[in-house]
């Protein structure tokens, strides 16, 4: 499961590494969110720009796209089964 080793969420991770919305006055910081269970798996998504195809690669393979703290912004996130 993630977790972040600055703050120690679990839970909520995002993405920089695909689309986001842009063109608004304030753009979301990423463009996917991930809500993980207690047992690393992820629960929900919330896309805020990313595209569909975007999403399903990050559901499959989640360590390559959630890099981001969605409570504190660090990008030092530990995965480990
Ligand atoms: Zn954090």
């Amino acid at each position: 499961m993630p977790s972040c080793a600055s703050c120690g969420n679990s839970r909520v991770l995002a993405s920089s590494l695909t689309s986001r919305e842009a063109e608004t006055a304030n753009p979301p910081p990423y463009g996917l969110l991930a809500n993980f269970d207690s047992e690393g798996r992820i629960v929900t998504m919330e896309c805020q720009g990313s595209t569909l195809d975007e999403a399903q690669a990050a559901f499959e393979d989640p360590p390559a796209y959630f890099n981001t703290c969605a409570v504190c912004g660090s990008d030092n996130i530990k995965w480990q089964n």
